[in-house]
């Protein structure tokens, strides 16, 4: 079951998209939860960056977690957020894929290259590695790349069927419009992520998640 099957009813009032001073954010796990408790937030995922080898300790960042399970009045989940790399694999370990409860997707650093995107994006989604693509469209508006209106479809239909969900990003404000209304008639699953890299971006999240929700 994906993460945001079992929790279901906070997808839109969670935060699952979270960084920390692990890699480039600057808050704690602990601190994290802490002002996510106070605010109110039911459920906080932190997809943190990894590579193939990551260069902290992953096993530390989950040990935070855990410790910060017993201390905190929340759903607390451990997560990584994979780039997609241009053989359609994630770069992530499979040992710490399989230890996180929620593993997402996005699009880095990647060939300027639409059939590579749109073949990759296909991998991706029916490997069932991932259960949520972050910042959708973030790649393709940088690089100018538009899918047609049949090849968007049939890449939201296969998010549906493979259970994969769209992150309403609102720190990039992705998707666009017409992405989320192919995701919304295709029936895909909507996750809100806001990319927090400290204590203000969550202080931040409802006014930013106000300029996104009008496409829900
Ligand atoms: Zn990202
Ligand atoms: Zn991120």
């Amino acid at each position: 079951m994906r993460a945001w099957e079992r929790h279901a009813e906070h997808r839109t009032s969670g935060e699952w998209h979270v960084h920390t001073s692990f890699t480039d954010g600057t808050a704690t796990v602990d601190e994290l939860c802490g002002a996510a408790e106070r605010s109110g937030i039911p459920l906080i995922a932190f997809t943190e960056h990894v590579r193939r080898s990551p260069d902290y300790d992953f096993r530390a960042f989950l040990d935070q977690i855990d410790l910060a399970r017993g201390r905190y009045g929340l759903t607390i989940l451990s997560g990584v957020e994979a780039k997609v790399l241009p053989d359609g694999s994630l770069d992530v370990d499979d040992d710490i894929l399989a230890s996180v409860d929620y593993p997402i997707f996005a699009y880095h650093s990647f060939p300027a290259d639409k059939e590579l995107f749109f073949g990759t994006l296909h991998d991706v989604i029916t490997s069932g590695r991932a259960h949520a693509w972050a910042h959708p469209g973030t790649f393709s508006t940088r690089t100018g790349i538009t899918l047609a209106e049949d090849e968007l479809n049939e890449i939201m239909e296969l998010m549906a069927r493979y259970r994969v969900a769209m992150e309403i990003n609102t720190k990039y404000l992705t998707p666009d419009a017409s992405w989320a209304r192919a995701a919304r008639e295709a029936g895909v699953a909507i996750v809100r992520g806001s990319d927090i890299h400290s204590l203000k971006d969550l202080a931040e999240r409802d006014e930013r998640w106000s300029k996104m929700s009008p496409l829900l």
